[in-house]
């Protein structure tokens, strides 16, 4: 396992932010849960429309020290400003993802499929 994530409920490391904790078992389950989850993680990043996606991540040091924070105090410490800029982020990517999914896969299936019938078209009448 490569950790990427903090558990927002015993501050264990766990591969990816909205994974269950191997720790403690616990998977973020509401909103503001998954949302700390997703700030607890190398993989917080915000969506832009110019730049493509901006890391605004905390370094895995800083990341491990909230975790020490959460073991012994039971909070983060995280501000609510980077905690409603994670939800924002989970909203955007639970209402985006599944379409997105299907677009991307259509477009790279795409011309493999136009190879296929073209190669099939020029064979038959090849005969
Ligand atoms: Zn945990």
């Amino acid at each position: 396992m490569i950790p990427s994530a903090i558990c927002f409920h015993c501050g264990s490391a766990k591969s990816h932010c909205l994974d269950p904790c191997a720790a403690c078992g616990k998977a973020p389950a509401t909103r503001g849960e998954r949302a700390q989850s997703l700030a607890l993680s190398i993989d917080f990043m915000v969506q832009s429309d110019e730049l493509g996606n901006e890391d605004v991540s905390e370094s895995w040091d800083d990341l491990q020290r909230r975790g020490a924070q959460i073991k012994a105090h039971g909070s983060a410490g995280l501000s609510i400003e980077r905690v409603e800029l994670a939800a924002t982020q989970i909203d955007l990517i639970e209402a985006s993802t599944p379409r997105k999914i299907v677009l991307s896969t259509v477009l790279w299936l795409l011309p493999a499929m136009l190879v296929a019938v073209v190669g099939s078209a020029l064979s038959c009448s090849g005969k």
